[in-house]
């Protein structure tokens, strides 16, 4: 595959991918004139006439673009083999160097200048430095990244796809309500009372749970973060009144996005119990 190289004029980069360069590019790099964009040069009666012209004389020019196997269904490329229009990430308009040159000047008298010089050198580096990397691990790096993100955007789902499984086991198997125990509240608001809340709701962190008397405020919720039927402390936490009414009209997704949060303040509901256990019991830590 011909490896894109990024020039930069005045801090715009401008790609370059063997004989073609990223008219786009040179628009935005050109100051973005509004009625010199690259479709309206391509529409000039001047550009057609010189493309119907270097389509009948192509041994005058360098090859034509040759898009690779896997650019295939990306790159549109028009007959002449001289523009290419490509979408997603490398999009915008290509136009081969023999139009792209004259597009420079249709631009600005600076820009050509600038294209005449540094796009021609540019190109005409032997093709190994026409990469333009100066690390070969790099780009190798990038494709790992982009496989890891994909990898975990399909854990994400299946955690979530669990999640909904779970609570549709535990609607079949637990059945009815169970109110969390006056011990229960206490440990919960206890957390909620401590650092870091401070009072603060632990799902939003914008509105307070806790009055100043430390006593829930009114339309603050002690919410069954897994199943009303599960009222131990560790599936509970409380919440402002706005969260409790998103948990429990959003459906599982808005819980499964909210599992973080609850996993934070859990983790320190775990810890003042630990803490009691050794005190109450006597046990070494
Ligand atoms: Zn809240």
């Amino acid at each position: 595959m011909t490896p894109i190289s990024t020039l930069s004029y005045q801090g715009t980069p401008v790609r370059l991918r063997g004989t073609m360069l990223n008219l786009t590019d040179m628009w935005r790099a050109a100051g973005r004139p509004e009625d010199r964009r690259p479709a309206d040069w391509l529409a000039l009666e001047e550009t057609t006439r010189f493309r119907a012209y270097a389509d009948t004389h192509w041994t005058e020019l360098d090859e034509p673009v040759a898009p690779d196997a896997g650019l295939a269904g990306i790159w549109t490329i028009d007959t002449d083999g001289l523009v290419a229009v490509a979408g997603g990430h490398g999009g915008g308009t290509w136009a081969h160097w023999q139009l792209a040159l004259p597009y420079a000047r249709h631009l600005s008298p600076a820009f050509h200048l600038w294209c005449n010089t540094t796009v021609r050198a540019a190109m005409e580096r032997p093709a190994p430095q026409a990469a333009a990397d100066p690390d070969p691990l790099l780009p190798h790096l990038a494709q790992h990244f982009r496989d890891l993100h994909r990898r975990f955007d399909t854990i994400d789902r299946h955690a979530a796809d669990l999640m909904f499984l779970a609570l549709s086991g535990q609607e079949l198997v637990l059945g009815q309500r169970r109110e969390f125990s006056a011990l229960s509240r206490t440990i919960l608001t206890r957390v909620a009372a401590a650092e870091p809340y401070g009072g603060q709701c632990p799902c939003c962190a914008r509105a307070r749970v806790l009055a100043e008397d430390s006593r829930p405020m009114p339309g603050a919720e002690f919410d069954h973060f897994f199943h009303r039927g599960l009222n131990r402390p560790e599936h509970g936490w409380l919440v402002c009144a706005a969260c409790h009414g998103e948990l429990t009209h959003g459906g599982y997704l808005v819980r499964f996005a909210r599992t973080p949060e609850f996993r934070a303040f859990q983790a320190l509901v775990l810890e003042r119990r630990r803490r009691a256990r050794s005190g109450a019991g006597g046990q070494p830590r």
